[in-house]
């Protein structure tokens, strides 16, 4: 949840100009929290499966439940991965952290308060170096802290009609984690590259299915605006849950409207959450925005201080996987892929391993295969609504239709036909060609016979072409490949025909 409004420590970095089209007096400035369920086979705190999806209430126990009496257990499993995510936003971890109570009311959390961090945090002075307009940029992260999900409320119709509502305590008890940057953002263009920057980090570091839609990444917004060249904050506002990266940006870019609108009409900004509504593309008052001293903290008393053991974070690090930025340079100078291709690989981790795997047999021109990649494979996989764990071909028969392409088995055209006769069937693409016919005719033989079947039938172009007119050529080609139904290999009868022509 919200933590205490910070001044950065570090100054904006250069470069942070204003880049929205619409209030160009103003400076935006955006802060994001974000908040990662963590992939653990159990709860924060107790041995409760997190599993999605079940029956309400079929995954609870005292201790998620909220009963008096019972006793939290930190999830270690939860640690690691928050300190995974730590080091990869280049965070110090705190040898020693604490847990903390944070007091208020809401229907769906028994306890009253909620087991978070507070002022001793997991770890803390982190950065993110993102890509925007103006190149890349490094956003500050104060603070990463763990904490429990709540319960979750069920109306039965609208939250203004129903008449009653149910309570699933499934989720109460889920570990979170949560990012909190500097408010070191000045677009929403920003704002949407920090995001998406961040979730392909998790999603790589396997701490967090980044799943907006089951709501197991989500999104609030600290935005302020204030007279371009002031170095005194505005008024923030906070934007709660906001569940996709679409409305991440409409929600902000609203609310800058919103405050300048404001400003310029002589209002003040107050302090409060709102809401966003994606029908109306509007944000609403929620409620007055309470400070941090609200929520009452104090040290969880059922918790020991968190000390980790020396050798632990250095043990991790040791162990963390190759992230979206070092494979993207890999990518380039390995495979010498432009930056546009190897960008769009990357962004996805597994499409990344499958690329590799592919090549790993392929051996041809890299270039080649991302094409196919970029193309085809992308093209039918948004199509089919396929992700690449459910591909049904092997990295074997990809590379196999492609050697058949360079082999001058198959024309591009056939190949594509192949290919998506593969990816729907996970059929060998030779057996699928042998099946539609489209090899080409290898056989110089074959194609000789052809040719000279064509220059008999034809002594008027051929004539033509001995006293100058080289572009008869094509006519002639275009005579043999028709001659043999399109399967004459274009390179094979090109020879061919110079060669009896004496050419
Ligand atoms: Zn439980």
């Amino acid at each position: 949840m919200t933590e205490p409004g910070r001044i950065s420590r570090r100054p904006p970095s250069d470069g942070a100009g204003l880049t929205d089209p619409a209030p160009t007096n103003y400076e935006v400035v955006i802060g994001l929290e974000v908040h990662a369920q963590l992939s653990t086979k159990s709860k924060m705190f107790c041995g409760c499966t997190t599993k999605f999806g079940a029956p309400p209430n079929a995954q609870t126990c005292p201790v998620c439940q909220g009963m008096p009496g019972v006793l939290p257990v930190i999830n270690r499993r939860a640690v690691e991965f928050g300190i995974r995510t730590a080091l990869a936003f280049n965070c110090r971890v705190n040898p020693s952290c604490r847990f903390a109570r944070k007091h208020y009311y809401y229907p769906d959390m028994p306890k009253n308060y909620q087991i978070s961090q507070y002022e001793e945090p997991l770890a803390e002075d982190g950065f993110l170096e993102i890509e925007a307009e103006g190149g890349s940029r490094n956003i500050g992260i104060q603070r990463l802290h763990l904490e429990e999900d709540v319960g979750k409320l069920l109306h039965e119709g609208t939250l203004e009609t129903a008449q009653s509502s149910l309570v699933d305590f499934n989720r109460s008890g889920v570990p979170l984690l949560e990012i909190v940057s500097e408010p070191d953002m000045r677009s929403v263009a920003e704002a949407g590259a920090y995001l998406r920057t961040l979730r392909s980090i998790i999603q790589y570091l396997e701490i967090c299915d980044g799943n907006l839609e089951e709501g197991s990444f989500r999104c609030d917004a600290n935005v302020s605006v204030m007279p371009k060249g002031s170095t005194k904050l505005g008024q923030r506002v906070e934007l709660k849950n906001i569940n996709s990266f679409r409305f991440v940006q409409k929600a902000i870019d609203y609310e800058i409207g919103r405050q300048v609108e404001l400003i310029e009409s002589g209002g003040k900004v107050a302090m409060e959450t709102r809401l966003f509504d994606a029908v109306r593309g509007e944000t609403r008052s929620m409620r007055s925005k309470e400070e941090a001293h609200d929520y009452r903290y104090f040290p969880e008393p059922d918790l020991p201080p968190l000390r980790i053991p020396a050798g632990y974070v250095e043990r991790i690090e040791r162990d963390l996987p190759e992230l979206p930025r070092a494979k993207l340079q890999r990518f380039s100078s390995t495979y010498a892929l432009p930056a546009y291709d190897a960008k769009i690989l990357v962004g996805d981790r597994a499409l990344a391993d499958l690329f590799e795997k592919v090549q790993a047999v392929y051996k041809g021109p890299a270039k080649k295969l991302s094409n196919w990649f970029l193309g085809e494979l992308l093209r039918l996989m948004k199509e089919e609504g396929t992700a690449v764990g459910a591909l049904r071909f092997s990295p074997t028969q990809f590379a196999s239709l492609l050697e058949m392409v360079d082999a001058g088995e198959l024309s591009n055209n056939a190949a594509k036909d192949v290919f998506a006769e593969m990816f729907r069937t996970g059929r060998s693409p030779r057996e699928i060609a042998q099946e539609k016919g489209l090899i080409q005719v290898q056989d110089t033989g074959a194609v000789e016979a052809a040719v000279d079947a064509v220059l008999a039938a034809n002594p008027g172009e051929v004539e033509k072409y001995r006293s100058g007119k080289k572009q008869v050529l094509g006519f002639l080609v275009g005579q043999v490949m028709k001659a043999m139904k399109g399967k004459g290999n274009p390179a094979l009868v090109n020879a061919a025909l110079k060669a009896k022509l004496g050419d």
